[in-house]
């Protein structure tokens, strides 16, 4: 029997990840109307799980997602301009104090989406629209 081509591709799922769609149908219903942070805990459109409760890797893998984001992209080009004299040591911590409260707030909503992009991406099978349930746990990949 020839394997099932799934419904949903790899490459809509990254897709969907990287514009804050929901992975099973690509609508905007990732978070609440009128809010920032508060996710929705399905989406309005299919009805997918996108807030897993109980499930607490899905907050702490977003937010390690965001944690790295913000070491990499903005507090170690800092520290490197710091060490390398172009800007000031005091510039420096300054711009490290605000950015590591600012960066994380504003990638908030992007590391949910990406974090449930990485799930799906490599367990695509698990998204409904692939026939699979959409909850962790539902086979001994998770
Ligand atoms: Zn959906």
């Amino acid at each position: 029997m020839p394997p099932s081509v799934p419904k949903v591709t790899r490459a809509q799922i990254v897709v969907r990840g990287l514009t804050n769609r929901c992975p099973n149908c690509g609508a905007h219903s990732l978070f609440k109307p009128g809010t920032l942070f508060q996710v929705n805990e399905t989406c309005g459109a299919c009805g997918f799980a996108i807030n897993r409760g109980n499930d607490e890797a899905f907050f702490l893998g977003s937010m390690s997602l965001n944690y790295g984001v913000t070491l990499v992209g903005f507090l170690l080009p800092v520290a490197l301009l710091a060490f390398f004299g172009v800007i000031g040591t005091t510039t420096a911590i300054v711009l490290a104090g605000i950015g590591a409260i600012v960066v994380p707030a504003l990638l908030y909503r992007s590391s949910r989406s990406w974090f449930l992009m990485n799930y799906y991406f490599f367990l695509p099978h698990h998204l409904p629209a692939n026939g699979g349930t959409g909850r962790a746990g539902q086979d001994e990949n998770t």
